[in-house]
């Protein structure tokens, strides 16, 4: 599936105030929680698991992941931006510090 497919779809199971409307904010904080999310099933393989991702946990950290993606999207959308092209922009950004050998390292401009 295509980023720029996967962004319509999202938005199409959107619901929260002021979608479609720039309402930023919503989708900011979904983000973050999605994320947090999969930090606390991975903090608990830590914790139950010796570390290790077991399958029950690797099937819900997946579903996490797509949330993650559906918060990406919906921010994406209120905001104007076209994941197409923040996906193609950040493989370029990659691309480019490898080449450069500078993948390593601290700054967004290396
Ligand atoms: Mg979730």
């Amino acid at each position: 599936m295509e980023f720029k497919a996967y962004q319509q779809g999202a938005m199409k199971t959107a619901v929260y105030p002021g979608k479609g409307e720039g309402n930023w904010t919503y989708p900011a904080l979904g983000l973050a929680g999605e994320t947090g999310e999969i930090c606390e099933k991975l903090k608990k393989a830590i914790r139950d698991d010796g570390g290790k991702v077991n399958e029950a946990r690797l099937a819900a950290i997946a579903k996490e992941l797509g949330d993650v993606m559906w918060y990406i999207a919906a921010l994406s959308t209120e905001l104007g931006l076209d994941m197409d092209a923040i996906a193609s922009a950040n493989l370029e950004k990659l691309a480019a510090r490898q080449q450069n050998n500078r993948l390593h390292g601290d700054g967004d401009n290396r």
